[in-house]
């Protein structure tokens, strides 16, 4: 029925396409009186140190609880809120809640192994890239929590960033400057110049879940391990730090850290979860 009609004929002929776009439209016209009525909250999903196992830290992943379908995934509605432009106080509100919890950790755990405190990671829509209040908005969030730039890091991803000139660069530039340490998501899927990484004021690296998956089985495609091996070597020769997305089992755990990546997240060591589970995890292990 579909593969031989056009791509607007299609839509309009499938009785689905047209729920999804109705619900589309509900959602995004909800999304403002969601974020006064107080429906988004985050999970944390922990990042894990691949030499010693520890908890180092969490990414803020951002869920909508909508009073008529229940928990809303952010795939269906940061496109939207970045369509309308509300990711920009969507994404403050998840900076500024993501860092009091992070300074909260700090309280209950104090440092770990490394002198450093549980870090937090916030992923940035290229909208707030381009908001002229970024910069001062994040450090008066940093400021008000009383949390180290140190311990947060700006998740932005490749395609963001492809061709990106100077102004766009600029406010990420000067985070790095203070101390937050800027990463590069889904790493890999891009396309962008290797080369091009030198520029851009990054620190970490995250590879996409796609390398990972391809280590799901066994033995994993040796194709996969030298690619991930190539990007391991020269993120380490720029100085990168590299954390793999995506980890489900301890098979690929291992391979990851065979191969010299730096950090983990995944189903293996945590689903994203609440904001308290972090210190048990963390103090857990420091036990
Ligand atoms: P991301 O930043 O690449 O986040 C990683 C995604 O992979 C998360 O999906 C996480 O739940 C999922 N994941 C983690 N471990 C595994 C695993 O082992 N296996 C599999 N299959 N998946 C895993 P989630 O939470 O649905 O978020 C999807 C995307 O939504 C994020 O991708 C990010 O791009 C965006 N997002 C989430 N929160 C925010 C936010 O506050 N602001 C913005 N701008 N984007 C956000
Ligand atoms: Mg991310
Ligand atoms: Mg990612
Ligand atoms: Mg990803």
């Amino acid at each position: 029925r579909a593969k031989h009609a056009g791509g607007n004929r299609y839509e309009l002929a499938d009785p689905e396409a047209d729920a999804r776009a109705i619900t589309r439209h509900g959602l995004t016209t909800a999304l403002p009186v969601a974020l006064e009525r107080g429906e988004f909250f985050i999970e944390y999903q922990p990042l894990v140190h691949l030499g010693d196992g520890s908890v180092r830290g969490a990414e803020a992943l951002v869920r909508w609880l909508h009073p008529q379908h229940g928990v809303i995934s952010p795939d269906r509605f940061i496109p939207l809120a970045e369509h309308t432009g509300l990711i920009v106080p969507l994404g403050r509100w998840v900076l500024e809640e993501s860092v009091r919890q992070a300074r909260t950790w700090e309280a209950v755990t104090g440092a770990d192994q490394a002198g450093l405190p549980l870090r937090v990671n916030v992923n940035l829509s290229p909208c707030q890239l381009t908001h002229p209040g970024l910069v001062s908005d994040t450090v008066e969030i940093l400021e008000r929590a009383g949390l180290a730039p140190g311990a947060l890091c700006l998740e932005v991803t490749e395609s963001a960033l492809i061709g990106a000139d100077d102004d766009l660069l600029k406010p990420l530039r000067r985070l790095a400057e203070m101390g937050v340490d800027i990463a590069l998501d889904d790493f890999g899927t891009g396309y962008s110049n290797l080369a091009n990484l030198r520029r851009l004021p990054v620190s970490v690296l995250k590879l996409d879940r796609a390398f990972t998956q391809g280590m799901q089985h066994f033995p994993a495609d040796p194709v996969d391990l030298k690619i991930v091996e190539g990007i391991v070597s020269l993120a380490h020769s720029l100085d990168l730090a590299v954390t793999v997305e995506g980890v489900e089992t301890g098979a690929q755990a291992d391979q990851l850290r065979e191969l010299g990546c730096d950090t983990a997240q995944g189903w293996y060591y945590a689903r994203p979860g609440p904001p308290d589970r972090l210190h048990e995890l963390a103090l857990a292990d420091a036990t």
